[in-house]
């Protein structure tokens, strides 16, 4: 079994910013994760990193990827499946079946998309049902789908399928749309975008495939809306089932309490990114990255102890 000084389990924004301080520190560290880049790769485009004013989010993840890489670092395409801690290290089961040590863990795990738990969700998952505009608006072009949530991802998804389907309802159940200026502008300017305030959906219904949403409020005069396609963007949790066993603290919502050196109440095991608490949990690829290079360097202080 290998042993690592740091695995780093995720390969986000966080994981990746934190591989690249940690290789340049001389730590030898994994990155163990899904899709690399993680979310970004749902990101239509990013138009808030620094210094690039405008990039997709598929080349964003591969940049960041290639980057981490370029310092050597080990990139293991898996998720990991459990963590036990044995002798002050960690032993990490990765669903490959490969096993790992570890002196040192970072969590950057990020989260999961909110389900709405309606009747027709799971059924549908995939046959008209999607959590992401970038992945599957493609398959909507000329067609009319709706977008449920009222954030920045809602909005974003929204004005994105707007270039893409013939029509966009956004379902919102608040009174005004909850996002950054810059969003709320773009969809007001896109006359193929139709909000629906107050609105919840019920219930998602079709034969085989999404063909109507019920709704809880009528709209013209009428409680179901024809729909080819349901984007649900109403939020996220924090992806927080692999340490359950591990007792690190959380808050009340399950997002991984840290220090500000990253730290959380587990000896050796820190955190960055959206999983954390940390950031005043303004989730985005800007906090997520610096997130990881403050745990990197903490962990290297750690390491040297
Ligand atoms: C549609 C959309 C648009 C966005 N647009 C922007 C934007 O324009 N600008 C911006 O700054 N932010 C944007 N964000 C937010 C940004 O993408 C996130 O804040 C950022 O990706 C968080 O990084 P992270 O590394 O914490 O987590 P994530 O990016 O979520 O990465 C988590 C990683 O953990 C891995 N993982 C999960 N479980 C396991 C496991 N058991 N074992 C191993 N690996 C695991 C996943 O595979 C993934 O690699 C957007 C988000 C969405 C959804």
């Amino acid at each position: 079994m290998t042993l690592f000084d740091l695995a780093i389990i995720g390969s986000g924004p966080a994981g990746l910013s934190a591989s690249v301080y940690a290789s340049r520190y001389g730590i030898k560290n994994v990155v163990i994760g899904g899709i690399a880049g993680g979310l970004t790769t749902q990101t239509h485009e990013i138009g808030n990193w620094l210094g690039t004013e405008k990039i997709t989010g598929f080349e964003f993840a591969m940049k960041a990827s290639a980057h981490a890489e370029s310092y050597g670092t080990k990139n293991i395409v898996a998720l990991v499946d459990a963590i036990e801690s044995k002798d002050e290290k960690y032993i990490l089961l990765l669903s490959n079946g490969e096993k790992l040590e570890a002196k040192a863990i970072l969590l950057a795990m990020g989260t999961k998309h909110r389900r709405l738990g309606v009747v027709g969700e799971k059924e549908f998952t995939g046959k008209g049902v999607s959590y992401c505009a970038t992945c599957d608006g493609f398959f909507y072009r000329g067609k009319t789908v709706a977008v449920v949530g009222g954030n920045d991802s809602a909005a974003g998804a929204a004005v994105y399928l707007g270039d893409i389907a013939e029509k966009v309802f956004v379902i919102y159940r608040g009174e005004k749309i909850r996002c950054e200026s810059f969003w709320a502008t773009a969809l007001e300017k896109n006359p193929k975008i139709e909000i629906l305030y107050n609105t919840n959906v019920k219930e998602i219904k079709g034969e085989g495939k999404v063909q109507e949403l019920l709704l809880d409020s009528p709209f013209n005069n009428s409680d179901t809306l024809k729909v080819d396609g349901v984007f649900v963007e109403i939020g996220s949790d924090p992806n927080v089932e692999l340490v359950k066993n591990l007792e690190i603290e959380t808050d009340e919502n399950g997002y991984l309490k840290i220090d500000p050196s990253g730290k959380t109440s587990r000896k050796g095991i820190w955190a960055a990114g959206d999983i954390t608490t940390g950031s005043d949990k303004f989730k985005q690829i800007v906090t997520a990255a610096a997130e990881g290079a403050v745990a990197a360097h903490s962990i290297h202080g750690y390491l040297k102890r």
